[in-house]
């Protein structure tokens, strides 16, 4: 699994951060997400996939298995 965010589309919303802390952040600065690692592990893929479905602008991409 591969995980992309498009910071601009971001609105800042929270929803990934608070559901996947080891996948995705907040940017301290302007609360758009910051991605902490590109290919999360098995055991992310399911909530990481979940937290894409669930971005209100689909802002985050998930590619591959
Ligand atoms: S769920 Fe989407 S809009 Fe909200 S912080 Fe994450 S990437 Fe940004």
């Amino acid at each position: 699994m591969r995980v992309t965010v498009d910071r601009g589309r971001c609105v800042g919303s929270g929803s990934c951060a608070l559901a996947v802390p080891d996948v995705f952040d907040q940017d301290p600065r302007d609360g758009r997400v910051v991605l902490r690692t590109q290919a999360p592990g098995p055991q992310l893929s399911e909530a990481t996939q979940e937290a894409a479905d669930f971005c209100p602008v689909s802002a985050i991409t998930v590619t591959g298995a």
